[in-house]
Formats: structure tokens, sequence, C-alpha cells
């Protein structure tokens, strides 16, 4: 299957297992062992999308799933797509599938049955982002989920409309690729917004997180997946106390400079962010309400990445330009500033 639209997965999916099953006139009952394949470049959204279809489809006709593989098996290099291989097993096979073996590839979870839910679909071992893979889940059930769904997607739809204005920026004193990038991340995210797990906001950072590494080009690729997935994890490891959000965005900019090396002061988009967070942390402490630390939260990252025009440029592109970049904003920043509005203007509503 080559990679189709995000939302057409499910669909070439069932096509594909109409197919295989008619092919290999599978019955009710029978028990068998699947392979789901990525071909070399989909992401682990779209596989994880891919298996959940697979798997509710094998069940919905009464197969016994007896071992579900998923992961990049045999791939060419940069091949959009999947592919899936089902196989009729009895125990000595399951036995056989289930042998330790020293092969890298292979996946070395605990063997069992993945049973009705994906929890236990094996992932393959080697991903950049150790043991996080993103969560499958509809659309938010609980007001947190919904209103968290509202703040990605009023971000997103802030960077598809600043697209332009970012381009420019980083052409000034970049390589114009920031507006573009981050315009075609937000469609990405945009095209899969039932598919996180905004009910638990953490698993649902993470899960953009994961999603980004894949689908956000640039310096911002790395950096962004960093902040999501250190924020994610934080924030799930303290859920519910008071000063989590804020604990875990400090996390999250501390992995951004872990990566990248830069610190506040540096033109970059932490010269947003810290702003942000240290406001909203400090209001929080103060005993301001949520939207009113929000409020001031986004007026520090607005100055913040205003400021950064009279900077000079210590880390990313910028850096080789020294003073020419002065008068311009720094777009990394900029762009922290327009995307982290949207989410607080959703968030107050
Ligand atoms: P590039 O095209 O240089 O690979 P992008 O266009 O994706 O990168 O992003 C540029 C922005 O990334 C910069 O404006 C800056 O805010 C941010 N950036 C670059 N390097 C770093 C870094 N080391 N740490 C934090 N942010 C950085
Ligand atoms: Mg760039």
């Amino acid at each position: 299957m080559r990679r189709a639209s995000l939302q057409s997965v499910d669909r070439l999916v069932e096509e594909l297992l109409q197919n295989v099953t008619h092919a290999l006139r599978l019955r009710a009952g029978e028990r068998i062992a699947v392979l789901l394949n990525n071909l070399g470049a989909s992401t682990s959204m779209e596989l994880a999308i891919a298996a959940r279809r697979t798997l509710a489809y094998l069940q919905a006709r009464e197969l016994t799933v007896e071992r579900f593989f998923s992961g990049t098996f045999l791939s060419s290099l940069n091949m959009e797509g999947i592919s899936l291989s089902l196989m009729r097993v009895n125990d000595e096979q399951v036995r056989r599938l289930d042998a330790p073996t020293a092969a890298p590839a292979w996946p070395n979870a605990p063997r069992t049955a993945p049973g009705a839910t994906l929890t236990r679909i094996f992932e393959e071992p080697a991903m950049q982002v150790s043991d996080i893979t993103p969560s499958i889940s509809e659309a938010p059930q609980t007001q947190l989920g919904k209103t968290m769904q509202a703040a990605v997607r009023a971000a997103s739809q802030a960077l598809l409309a600043a697209e332009s204005r970012l381009t420019e920026m980083d052409q000034a004193v970049g390589d114009g690729d920031l507006g573009y990038n981050l315009a075609r991340a937000a469609r990405e995210v945009l095209g899969q917004l039932d598919h996180f797990p905004f009910d638990h906001p953490g698993q649902a950072l993470k899960s953009l997180g994961v999603l980004l590494q894949d689908v956000l080009g640039g310096s911002s690729g790395p950096l962004y997946s960093a902040l999501l997935i250190r924020t994610g994890i934080s924030l799930e490891a303290n859920a519910g106390e008071p000063g989590a959000w804020a604990a875990a965005l400090v996390e999250g900019c501390g992995a951004i400079g872990e990566l990248g090396g830069a610190r506040l002061g540096d033109r970059t988009m932490l010269d947003a962010l810290v702003p942000f967070t240290q406001t909203f942390a400090e209001a929080t402490d103060l005993g301001a309400s949520r939207t009113e630390a929000l409020a001031a939260g986004v007026e520090a990252a607005q100055n913040g990445a205003a400021k950064t025009a009279y900077l000079v440029a210590r880390r990313g592109r910028s850096s080789y330009i020294g003073e020419r970049s002065l008068g311009t904003p720094d777009p990394g920043a900029t762009a922290v500033a327009i995307w982290l509005e949207a989410v607080v203007s959703a968030l107050s509503e």
C-alpha cells in the first residue's frame, strides 16, 4: 500500500485485508500471525493507525490473532507505505515465532497474543526515542481532553496562517524553510487530531512529539520533539498535582537546551518559551488564576520574541550571519509566540 491521505489509511488497510483474507480463504476461528511492515518512510502514527485497523478488522471476522508484529522489517529506503502479511499458525509455529533470537531487528517484547486492545502490539525495538509509542485513541471524552484538542487545533491553524510571515523572517536570517516546515507539520497534526489521546495530556504530548519527529523538518523537528516528549513525560509523572504543567514545561525547555546547547539570550525559540514558562510558573505560584497566568505568560513570550531582534545569535543558522540578523526577530521565537497565543486564547474560551 502506498501512502495516501492519512484519513484513508483505514480504508486502504481494509482493502488490503479483504484481498489477503480472501486469497488465504481464512475462516472464522482460524489462528493467524500478522506482520505489519513499514516499507520505509511511513510515520509511527500511520503505522499505529494501520495496526489498530488491522486488528479490529481481523477480530471482527473472528480470526484469532496469536501474534502481531509491527515495525520496519523489509523496507525500500524511503518508500511511503506498508505491507501486511498473514500466516496461519499452529502451536508449534507460534512456539517457533517466540523462539529467542539475536536478530537485532526482531522485536523482543514478551510474546503474547495482542488481545482485544492494541496495548500489546509489538513495536520495533530500535526507535529513536526509546519506549515511546504513539497512543491510539478516538475523539476526546473529557472536558480536559476536548480543551486540549481545541488548543492543539488552534496552534496548528495559527501556524498555517503565519506561514508566509515566518518564511520571510527565516529567509532574512536563516534558510527560509521554517514557515513551510511548521505549516506542513501543522497540517499533519490537524489530519490526525482525533488520534491523539487528549484525555491524557501527558500521553498526548508524547504522541505529538513522536509525530513531529517524523513530519517536522529543519532544526525545529528534533527540538520540538524533545520539548513535547519531555514535557509529556513530566506531566504524566506528576499528573493532577498543582504546578504540574509549569514544572513539565520547565523540563521541556531543559530538553531543548540539552539537545541544542542553547540558553536564554542566544536568540532561539527558548527566548519565547522560557519567559512564557517562568512567568506562567511565577504567576501560578503567586495565586493568579489560570487565565491570568496564561495571559501573563503569553505577553512575556511576545516580548521575549520581539527582543530577539536586538540579539546576535549564538546558536542555529542565524549565528552564521552575526550582526546582520539585528533588526529581525528570531523566526523560531516568533513562531513560539504565535502558537502560544493561539493555545492560550483557546484555553481561555
Ligand atoms: P534550520 O533551517 O536552521 O535547520 P529551522 O528553520 O527549523 O532550522 O528553525 C530555525 C529556528 O530554530 C531558529 O529561529 C531558532 O529559534 C531555532 N533554533 C535553531 N537552533 C537552535 C538551538 N540550538 N536551540 C534552540 N533553538 C534553536
Ligand atoms: Mg530554517
